[in-house]
């Protein structure tokens, strides 16, 4: 699954458009099987169109005050992560 995942990241580069469906693929099939995405994979995607979160090509981060901000610039959809508790924790 995360095999998938890695290609569509290195497909997001050149075809954002088919890196997007197989991103797509990816968690459809892992919400099928119940097979979890880790997290740190997880992130790297939007979670509301799945396209693949390439810094300058289809994200952008802000950092304001302790929070990191990502934003799709595909769907328009942000996440805000909390840097003063560790970027790790911030997830949900
Ligand atoms: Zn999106």
């Amino acid at each position: 699954m995360t095999e998938l995942l890695s290609l569509a990241e290195i497909l997001a580069k050149n075809d954002p458009e088919t890196a997007k469906e197989v991103a797509e693929l990816a968690f459809i099939t892992s919400r099928k099987l119940r097979v979890r995405i880790p997290r740190n994979v997880k992130r790297r995607f939007c979670r509301r169109c799945h396209v693949p979160l390439i810094p300058g090509v289809t994200m952008r981060i802000r950092i304001k005050r302790k929070t990191l901000v990502v934003t799709c610039l595909t769907c328009g959809w942000i996440r805000r992560y909390e840097l003063s508790r560790g970027v790790n924790k911030g997830e949900n």
